[in-house]
């Protein structure tokens, strides 16, 4: 269940019950982010997920970060495209990952749960995932050349050959099953970026040049 706090940062009841833990998906109200610098990604709508254990510097561009050091704070940013925090609550290990179409369709959400296997044999079965603020499926009108792209994770759908909407959060949703983890230890219901333009910055309302949001997820010191 998404809430806004007091500093007009969204957060997750599911996440907050780990207190070595923080986290928090920001809007355009809640500039930067409280105590400190996180990891910050290049992110170039890739299928690439880095380690951010070690040293903070990432070796390149990625779109999504997975680390298990205490004290390290891993971010990405958005305006339409969809934040994806995620946690080991067996093996305290986190992700975040930044979602758009492209990515969407490179299945970069489940590329972090794999990431998160390989390097720290996480269980999918342990992570809590939440899905945060991004376009909603009413607002994210799309050409066919794009729509025909998620006609794998909406079988059901007979109009993905022309001009139509895409859910991205359900489209991630549906990875992250697929990619193992239940159900119900997935977050959504986040606000629309592009709904709720008082609050937050969207891409689709600003032209294309608008300010981004930060989300992190953090492991305490
Ligand atoms: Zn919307």
């Amino acid at each position: 269940m998404f809430y806004k706090d007091a500093q007009q940062v969204y957060r997750v009841q599911e996440l907050e019950r780990y207190g070595w833990l923080e986290h928090g998906f920001g809007t355009r109200l809640s500039e930067g982010w409280p105590g400190g610098s996180p990891v910050r990604l290049q992110q170039v709508h890739s299928a690439i997920c880095l380690c951010a254990d070690g040293s903070a510097d990432l070796p390149g561009p990625a779109d999504a970060v997975i680390s298990n050091t205490r004290g390290r704070t891993l971010s990405v940013r958005t305006a339409d495209c969809i934040p994806i925090l995620m946690v080991d609550e067996r093996l305290r290990a986190i992700a975040a990952v930044h979602a758009g179409w492209r990515g969407t369709v490179q299945q970069i959400a489940a590329r972090a749960v794999e990431a998160l296997a390989a390097r720290y044999s996480s269980r999918p079965e342990d992570l809590v995932v939440a899905i945060g603020p991004g376009i909603c499926g009413k607002c994210y009108t799309v050409g066919a050349p794009v729509a025909v792209q998620f006609q794998a994770w909406f079988p059901e759908r007979t109009d993905l050959d022309r001009a139509t909407t895409i859910d991205l959060t359900d489209a991630n949703r549906r990875q992250l099953v697929a990619a193992g983890v239940p159900e119900g230890r997935i977050c959504t219901g986040a606000p629309c970026t592009c709904c709720q333009n008082e609050e937050f910055y969207s891409h689709r309302r600003s032209g294309g040049k608008p300010g981004r949001m930060i989300s992190a997820i953090g492991i305490l010191p």
